[in-house]
């Protein structure tokens, strides 16, 4: 199981970002994102929309505080995986994170606790530039899980691309437009 743990989303300045890493999260097959932080229904309902639309089993769901839920996972045995340029390149640890079926990966925003870097098994740079969470969660996602599984999955929704040279053409429960 992956749950992805979005830190201190801040409803301003966060919209986008909080909503594409959710998006990243399930396109790659993530099973949940925990959001915490400020609430915003805004954010929560978009990704649930485009989820009821698209299909799969994505959960969406919102706790005020980052402890409770890094506690929990640690208690249930989750490797906790955090995503930073500080940490040790992905390449590097890859295999040793590989032999882990849970992992709660957790990716920041505004500054990131130091509480998460000591608490983290694995602390994961994606380059060591400054870029994104979105950027850094699609490729650790992409290395983790291997493409292939994210192009097969069919996840049963009311919409489906039908992948074209040429054009766009999606099937709406069972027609096409
Ligand atoms: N100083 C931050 C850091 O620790 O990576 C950069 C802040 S960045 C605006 C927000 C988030 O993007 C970070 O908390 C981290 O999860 C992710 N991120 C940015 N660059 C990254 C990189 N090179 N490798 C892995 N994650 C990165």
């Amino acid at each position: 199981m992956i749950i992805v743990l979005r830190l201190g989303h801040r409803i301003e300045r966060d919209k986008r970002t909080t909503t594409h890493v959710s998006l990243v999260a399930r396109a790659f097959l993530a099973d949940e994102v925990i959001i915490t932080g400020e609430r915003d229904e805004h954010a929560l309902e978009t990704v649930r929309k485009i989820a009821e639309n698209w299909g799969g089993t994505f959960k969406t769901t919102y706790e005020k505080n980052w402890q409770p839920v890094v506690k929990r996972f640690k208690e249930k045995g989750f490797a906790l995986v955090h995503l930073t340029m500080y940490g040790l390149p992905l390449p590097e640890v890859l295999a040793e994170i590989k032999k882990n079926a849970n992992l709660l990966i957790i990716v920041g925003g505004e500054k990131v606790p130091s509480g998460i870097y000591k608490q983290a098994d694995f602390n994961v740079s994606v380059t060591f530039q400054p870029h994104s969470e979105i950027a850094a969660l699609a490729v650790f996602l992409d290395r983790y899980r291997g493409n292939l599984e994210a192009y097969t999955k069919n996840f049963g929704g009311q919409l489906r691309i039908v992948p074209m040279k040429s054009g766009k053409k999606v099937i709406s429960a069972g027609k096409s437009r």
